[in-house]
């Protein structure tokens, strides 16, 4: 399939640099995710765009951690970066941070200082907004642009050395106040903050902006192609700028568009809300957007290549439906996980004429898809079915239990039903059928053929679970583009606990991450709580999308 994809625009742009022998034909991208959150399915798309060009043309990838702002990164998403990068099956050339180069990045900030192209300014963050101008006027000159090259140098070593307090001082890049493009306004290279770095401890109290910082990083690990989403674009002459008054290694900017996906959101900012403040159990929660959240719900990591693939990058914004994601999800699961039989809502079924103490055992293959053998499945007397199952007075076309219908117990025997017993309230408690001994699976000689397959569990056999039937988290399409707080837009239905499925005993020993098909129930997967005393599984998908149905969409 993907040899007969025409290429995206940016593998159009790397063979013609190729072509051309650009930097000696050496493809080197890289990932760059600020250590303050969990990664995303945006940023996985990120991931699998940088990783595969570089893999495609042989080049490399590096990680590189933008670790430039102290105050919001932590150890523990460096790792959880980490970890879902190698989930998705990449392995990056080289683990960077750009905090190493902080020594470096100094040395490029005194060279423009040198040159004239960069000075301390000692306006507030205040004063420096009011003098940016605006789209159509231009701004101001700050008092402290003509300081002298020696005054500016004496100036930034003391800021860096801890004379001044925060916000007390800056460094700018000296470019031009009217310049149409406002992030070429004397643009901030540096400012002070007295905080704790992860990496560099308290070495350093001048952090460098993001602007100064990525460009130059992007050099000094020699990336030819440095891909970022969109909303960089403007960002773009000022990166070239710095690196062209330096005179470094020319890397090169280009911007795609971001993923955005329906019935989500994928700002980091707006999934800490979601985590601070208790609206799922954590970055990990199964109905997360996240690499992690979606590992423990149960999609594959191929099935989220697959959908970042698929879907190719775009140069213009646009949301992309999450049953395309759904889909890719179903379609690797049908193939890789094995069929089991549990109960989610269960009444019993007595074969009135299935002697009491007789078992059978069946062998009940495992996944027609794959033929990778059977397991075997106990069968008595009494079973619990689905409620939903059985109806006392069913429509023609219920093909179902009902009494005087005929359904196949899966792996097992036809039965027929004979009626039900109610309590007091008239709820129903037992439904009753008799089977054909005759209509044996894999054995049978009763000629029958019926319309109607169900799954079921043996009440003697059967252990349980506690299952969580996961949902979309919102309830509308774009709840970042509705009026009022994203949150007001969450789905109250998102996650429902039933406390005790009743599960097939093959299932028992079943390990945390392993995924199945319940039989006509859908996706599931183990969860990482799950213990073999407690086992609990996690929906992963419907086998259908019900959404789609509901919206006439597909
Ligand atoms: P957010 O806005 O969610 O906080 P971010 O852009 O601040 O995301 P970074 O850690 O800086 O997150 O992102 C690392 C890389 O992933 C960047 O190159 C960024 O462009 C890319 N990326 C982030 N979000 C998306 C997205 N939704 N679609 C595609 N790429 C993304
Ligand atoms: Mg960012």
């Amino acid at each position: 399939m993907s040899e007969e994809k025409s290429l995206n625009f940016l593998e159009e742009i790397i063979e013609n640099d190729i072509a051309e022998g650009k930097n000696g034909g050496r493809i080197h991208t890289r990932f760059p995710p600020e250590p303050n959150g969990y990664l995303h399915i945006g940023h996985a798309t990120s991931i699998c765009l940088n990783f595969g060009l570089a893999k495609k043309y042989n080049g490399q990838c590096n990680l590189r951690f933008d670790d430039t702002n102290p105050v919001t990164e932590e150890t523990e998403y460096v790792e959880s970066i980490k970890n879902d990068i190698k989930w998705l099956g990449f392995t990056w050339d080289n683990e960077l941070y750009a905090s190493d180069y902080f020594e470096q990045l100094y040395a490029f900030a005194v060279k423009l200082i040198e040159k004239g192209l960069a000075y301390v300014d000692d306006s507030t963050a205040e004063e420096i907004a009011a003098t940016k101008g605006s789209t159509v006027a231009p701004g101001t000159n700050s008092p402290y642009r003509d300081r002298s090259i020696e005054e500016n140098l004496q100036l930034f070593a003391a800021m860096r050395a801890g004379k001044y307090k925060d916000g007390e001082k800056t460094l700018r890049a000296k470019i031009d106040m009217a310049h149409p493009n406002l992030l070429l306004r004397d643009p901030l290279m540096y400012r002070i903050k007295h905080a704790h770095h992860h990496r560099t401890g308290d070495a350093w109290c001048i952090y460098p902006m993001y602007d100064y910082a990525h460009g130059q990083s992007d050099s000094i690990e020699n990336i030819t192609h440095s891909i970022c989403t969109l909303e960089f674009i403007h960002h773009r002459p000022l990166y070239n700028w710095f690196i062209e008054q330096l005179g470094i290694f020319p890397s090169h900017q280009y911007e795609f568009a971001r993923r955005n996906l329906t019935y989500t959101v994928m700002s980091k900012r707006k999934l800490l809300q979601l985590v601070n403040e208790g609206h799922v159990s954590g970055w990990d929660d199964p109905r997360m957007p996240t690499v992690s959240g979606m590992r423990r719900r149960g999609y594959p990591a191929e099935a989220i290549r697959q959908f970042c693939d698929t879907i190719g990058i775009a140069r213009r914004e646009n949301i992309v439906d999450i049953g395309m994601l759904e889909f890719c999800v179903r379609e690797h699961l049908n193939k890789t996980a094995n069929r089991v039989m549990v109960v989610l809502d269960p009444v019993k079924l007595v074969i009135t004429n299935y002697p009491e103490g007789q078992e059978d055992i069946f062998d009940a293959e495992n996944n027609p898809e794959m033929d990778n053998g059977s397991r075997k499945v106990p069968f008595s007397r009494e079973l619990w079915i689905e409620r939903e199952d059985f109806m006392e007075e069913a429509p023609k076309k219920f093909f179902r239990l009902a009494p005087g219908n005929k359904v196949r117990l899966k792996s097992a025997y036809i039965v027929e039903c004979t009626g039900c017993a109610k309590d007091a309230d008239g709820n129903i408690t037992e439904v009753h059928c008799t089977y054909l001994p005759e209509s044996k699976s894999g054995a049978d000689t009763s000629g029958l053929s019926v319309k109607g397959t169900i799954h079921w569990v043996s009440t003697k056999h059967a252990k349980t679970a506690e299952v969580h039937m996961y949902d979309r988290l919102f309830k509308v399409e774009d709840p970042s583009n509705e009026e009022g707080d994203f949150k007001s837009y969450i789905n109250p239905d998102s996650m429902q606990v039933l406390p005790a499925a009743y599960i097939e005993p093959a299932l028992a020993s079943a390990l945390a991450g392993q995924q199945y098909q319940f039989m006509r129930k859908g996706y599931f997967c183990v969860d990482k709580n799950s213990t073999p005393d407690k086992l609990i599984f996690n929906r992963t998908a419907t086998l259908k999308d019900a959404w789609a149905k509901e919206s006439g969409k597909r």
